[in-house]
């Protein structure tokens, strides 16, 4: 059975002293109230890995960073390297998240390079995939999944797909406050399950963990999570505030 995954990802927010607070507001939580079937992620900026991964020490929350770069060391200034967060203690990486393919033009031959360098490092990911509201107004969703899972995904073996989370974030909803609703959610994890299995083969799709992600907040994550092919949620906003987030988790709990 698929595990249910609860992902924050905090974007550029938290100071070392905000991020430290709101590990212990939600250790607090998690302590009382611990999650059976649910692991829960959290995914600081840089600068608060370290002091993250200081604040969950002996917890069960797993950590993350938001992005990598595709070479290991170098002249490349500003960027940083899976090896680098994996030092800082991330067990995880974002990437392809539509932040960065939007601000900084990462595209699908970026992606793929980052995914490899990761995996190379043991670092598992969360590859972001998802259409923008011009193109499911032309009917383009599935097609630009297809590419996505195809370029993004190129050479990686069902193996591999092991240490691969898909994040299915519609673009139309990160940060907007529109959701899909959960029909339109289902409809295109089950249809990106479809095509890992064609694309990657050997049942990757079947077993791969396919988060939804998108504006997703206490009110609307039960019947998101409800959906069969929903194993989780990717949460921006909302994970900012350690009893939002908690209340997304108890929703994953009682899905
Ligand atoms: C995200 O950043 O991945 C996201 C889904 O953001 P929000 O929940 O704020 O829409």
């Amino acid at each position: 059975m698929r595990q249910k995954v609860i992902a924050g990802n905090w974007k550029m927010h938290k100071t070392n002293s905000e991020a430290i607070r709101l590990i212990q507001q939600l250790r607090k939580l998690l302590e009382k109230t611990p999650p059976r079937r649910t692991r829960v992620m959290v995914f600081p900026p840089f600068t608060a890995l370290s002091v993250v991964n200081d604040a969950l020490k002996d917890s069960k929350i797993i950590l993350g960073a938001q992005n990598i770069f595709w070479e290991d060391d170098g002249a490349y200034t500003g960027e940083v390297s899976a090896r680098m967060v994996k030092s800082a203690g991330a067990k995880y990486v974002i990437i392809g998240h539509s932040e960065r393919r939007r601000y900084f033009k990462e595209d699908e031959h970026t992606i793929n390079r980052k995914i490899h360098r990761a995996l190379k490092h043991k670092l598992k990911v969360i590859h972001c995939i998802g259409e923008t509201l011009e193109e499911r107004e032309q009917n383009l969703t599935q097609d630009i999944i297809i590419n996505q899972i195809e370029w993004g995904l190129k050479n990686i073996t069902p193996e591999q797909m092991k240490q691969i989370i898909i994040a299915y974030e519609p673009v139309w909803a990160i940060g907007t406050g529109k959701t899909a609703t959960p029909e339109q959610a289902q409809e295109v994890h089950a249809f990106i399950r479809e095509m890992v299995n064609t694309i990657v083969g050997g049942n990757a799709g079947d077993k791969v963990t396919i988060l939804y992600g998108g504006s997703v907040k206490p009110e609307n994550a039960a019947g998101l999570l409800a959906q069969p092919d929903v194993d989780g949620a990717l949460v921006g906003g909302a994970c900012l505030q350690a009893s939002s987030f908690f209340k997304i988790i108890q929703a994953s709990e009682n899905s």
